[in-house]
């Protein structure tokens, strides 16, 4: 590990963690940063700023969520591991937010920084649908125009997401440029924001792109680990030994991990999707079975061939679906401070099943791979010891995906 006075004190000046992160953008695109940059800077530390937005948070989302000790997953791992092993696994209950997932909390606190810029046109990507229809939910709630920006591929496989997006008033524009998937939908939304300069805001979903977003993305999320903090103080009298979240794009697992990063006693576990397996090369493992490179405005580790082109993920998750990870979660690799595992679709249709039966909790495919890992660490931990695991999103969207894989028709 290197020696560092805090680990959350990044990113940098210019955006950089590290040697990740930064503003890799067009010349054209460059003011618009920089002013969403400052405006969020201003704004951040604004007293009336943190009061409108908990307010929503706890009156239109839910929050706080609960922490959850999950007792029958806790004793099925204790039978398992034998006489003194089996850490005590607590959930941190975000699938019980509104709309079903983490991905709220940051849709929330991008849309009252538009409205506290001026801004009146709202635009977002999406590739699974659930950052579009978090971000079409609050743009119904604020009455603000939205334009969401999808792989035509996407649109196809994700037909209910797409039907809900519409269900709320906005538009969903398909792009059928490139793989017409995630990556293709991004490029189309920085297109269109360069075009739309002074009406538009552009919410991104994870904690990825230019400089300020994965901050800012972050910040957002963060919301997670502290309410988790406090829980679990709350509930224990301590800090847990071990927390955990799965990563797609890192927004869920950066927001319960930034506020323990500097409680060294506090072991912090990214799990990434294996798809087929990373040998298999049919995943989306970046930092497990990436090399770094520049897309969507950072610098950050992605899934790319030979000649440095952009490999498009599996999983059977669509939400972890995504050919980078947040630049803040390179950093973090690279300096040893968190451990990034992965875990195969089988695993997680595994640990979904066991779930589900178990906690009377049917969580979604994106978490499940993170308890599949769990599931193992918290064999190897002392009966004494605490895990904790960020169950992010709940399982309905994925109900027919789960079927189709078990051989059930519905
Ligand atoms: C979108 C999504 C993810 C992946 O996004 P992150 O930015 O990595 O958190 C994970 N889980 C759920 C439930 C999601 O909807």
């Amino acid at each position: 590990m290197s020696n560092v006075n805090s680990w959350r004190s990044g990113p940098d000046a210019d955006g950089r963690f590290g040697l990740f992160g930064g503003r890799f953008v067009a010349e054209t695109l460059m003011p618009l940063i920089l002013q969403l940059e400052r405006d969020y800077e201003k704004t951040k530390g604004d007293p009336s700023f943190k009061a409108e937005l908990d307010d929503f948070l706890k009156n239109y989302v839910g929050r706080p969520s609960p922490l959850y000790y999950a007792e029958r997953l806790t004793d099925h791992v204790r039978e398992k591991a034998g006489a003194t092993k089996g850490a005590k696994i607590y959930l941190k209950r975000d699938e019980l937010n509104h709309t079903g997932a983490h991905k709220i909390n940051n849709c929330m606190g991008q849309i009252l920084l538009a409205r506290r810029m001026g801004k009146t046109r709202i635009i977002a990507e999406t590739g699974a649908g659930q950052h579009g229809v978090a971000t079409a939910t609050v743009c119904a709630r604020f009455g603000m125009p939205c334009i969401i920006y999808m792989g035509a591929v996407d649109v196809e496989r994700q037909k209910p997401n797409v039907f809900r997006m519409k269900l709320l008033g906005a538009e969903v524009r398909p792009v059928t440029s490139g793989a017409t998937t995630l990556k293709d939908a991004m490029n189309e939304a920085l297109r269109d924001w360069v075009s739309n300069v002074d009406d538009t805001f552009y919410i991104i979903g994870t904690a990825a792109g230019p400089h300020p977003y994965p901050a800012m993305v972050r910040d957002f999320q963060s919301v997670i680990g502290h309410e988790a903090k406090a829980q679990m103080q709350e509930r224990e009298g301590r800090l847990p030994d071990v927390i955990m979240a799965c990563i797609g794009g890192g927004s869920n697992a950066i927001g319960l991990f930034h506020p323990f990063l500097d409680d060294k006693e506090v072991e912090i576990i990214g799990v990434e999707a294996a798809g087929h397996g990373v040998d298999s090369g049919q995943h989306a493992a970046s930092l497990t079975g990436g090399r770094p490179g520049v897309l969507h405005g950072n610098r950050t580790y992605l899934l790319q061939d030979d000649d440095g082109q952009i490999i498009d993920a599996h999983s059977i998750s669509a939400g972890l679906d995504y050919p980078g990870i947040g630049p803040e979660h390179a950093f973090l690799h690279d300096s040893g401070r968190v451990t990034y595992l992965s875990a195969t679709d089988e695993e997680a249709l595994e640990a979904f099943q066991l779930c589900s039966r178990l906690e009377g909790i049917i969580p979604a495919l994106e978490p499940a791979h993170a308890l599949a890992r769990a599931i193992d660490r918290a064999a190897e931990m002392e009966r004494d010891q605490i895990l904790l695991l960020n169950m992010c999103g709940r399982g309905d969207k994925d109900i027919f995906t789960v079927a189709d894989h078990l051989g059930v028709e519905i």
